[in-house]
């Protein structure tokens, strides 16, 4: 008899999602089985189960981008990784590995990369097969519970601040103080940069207070915009805007100083008008930022490892994934909720 796991899945787009009993999978020629001890819940799975973007993944399908696990057997030829061994199953789950764009380091945009919990299934699951090329390597001493938030959360905020390329000493903006940006502020601190936080909820910007952030400005209350320019002399050098919010975007633009980047990842859908005149009168630069590439995810897990960063989490069991998705789409949850697949 197939032995059977736990899944929730997304069955239709802006519907609960599904818990079932699923066939284990087996993993294929270069594939690997990982078995699941937890994993993140992402603001991005919500975009997925919503279907809120251009690109939708094929129904049905398991959510997750965040499991971190052990691996539990290998497909035929897998030689990069051993059973035992602890990895991440990531957002950037392959890529072709040869195109201009894979040559240069720069996976995330592999006109072939599949994705983890959209194109495919994900870590919501008590399994999850992965390409061994791909996985996150886990360093000694970091629990699963404690790597899960890093794979996404923390390489996406960790790279968009490199993108930023703001140097020791600048200003930099941390626009939405959720899973993303309460990393990013612990990143920017360990990097050297005065990072003023940005959120609508002031519980988050008294928690980026605590993490280091050296000002707080709430969007919602007076001109955010006018706030961040004076509290930085005239702009930051750079802003990473991680807010789920098209109104964010905007007045992210408006808080960079001239000649500085200002980086996007969130992706709530639509677009955002953009002031032509001031940002070429000011060479102000606005840049895209997804994830990051291999080299990316060890140097964000290994600030973790070094115990420079750490994520806040509240764990809850797979059971309880509608509840957590009615939270975090009403910006209830405090920083990460990791789900726990402990025995
Ligand atoms: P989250 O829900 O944990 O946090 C979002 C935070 O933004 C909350 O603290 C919320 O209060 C705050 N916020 C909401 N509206 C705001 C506004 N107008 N101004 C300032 N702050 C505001 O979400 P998350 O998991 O951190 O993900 C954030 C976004 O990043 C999502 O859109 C997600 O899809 C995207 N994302 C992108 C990448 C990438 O590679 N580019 C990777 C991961 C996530
Ligand atoms: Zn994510
Ligand atoms: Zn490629």
């Amino acid at each position: 008899m197939t032995r059977k796991m736990q899944a929730a899945q997304v069955e239709r787009f802006g519907q609960p999602l599904v818990l079932k009993e699923l066939d284990i999978p087996t993993p294929g020629a270069g594939q690997i089985l990982v078995k699941t001890e937890a994993c993140g819940v992402c603001h991005t799975d919500l975009h997925a189960a919503g279907g809120d973007w251009p690109l939708k993944p094929t129904l049905p399908f398991t959510p997750g981008h965040e499991g971190i696990g052990i691996v539990t057997a290998l497909g035929a030829g897998v030689t990069g990784v051993r059973e035992g061994d602890r990895v991440g199953v990531p957002w950037l789950y392959s890529a072709c590995g040869h195109c201009e764009f894979c040559l240069a380091a720069q996976e995330p945009v592999c006109g072939k990369a599949q994705f983890g919990g959209y194109t495919k299934n994900g870590g919501f699951a008590e399994y999850i097969v992965a390409d061994p090329n791909y996985v996150a390597r886990i360093p000694a001493g970091l629990a699963a519970r404690d790597a899960a938030p890093l794979i996404c959360a923390g390489i996406t905020s960790y790279k968009g601040l490199k993108e930023t390329q703001v140097r020791p000493g600048q200003w930099v903006v941390i626009s939405g103080i959720g899973g993303l940006g309460h990393l990013g502020v612990q990143y920017a601190k360990a990097m050297g940069l005065h990072v003023c936080a940005v959120d609508i909820d002031d519980r988050k910007l008294e928690h980026a207070r605590r993490l280091g952030a050296n000002a707080a400005v709430n969007a919602r209350t007076g001109d955010p915009v006018a706030a961040v320019r004076k509290i930085t002399d005239g702009g930051a050098h750079g802003v990473l805007i991680t807010a789920p919010s098209l109104p964010a975007f905007k007045q992210g633009v408006g808080m960079t100083r001239k000649h500085g980047t200002c980086v996007l990842v969130g992706i709530p859908p639509g677009d955002f008008p953009t002031p032509l005149f001031d940002l070429v009168a000011n060479c102000i630069t606005i840049r895209g930022s997804f994830v990051g590439n291999r080299r990316d995810m060890a140097e964000a897990l290994a600030f973790a490892a070094a115990g420079m960063v750490k994520a806040d989490i509240e764990m809850q069991p797979l059971s309880a994934i509608n509840a957590v998705f009615e939270r975090l789409a009403q910006g209830e949850v405090p920083s990460r909720v990791v789900l726990d697949f402990a025995d």
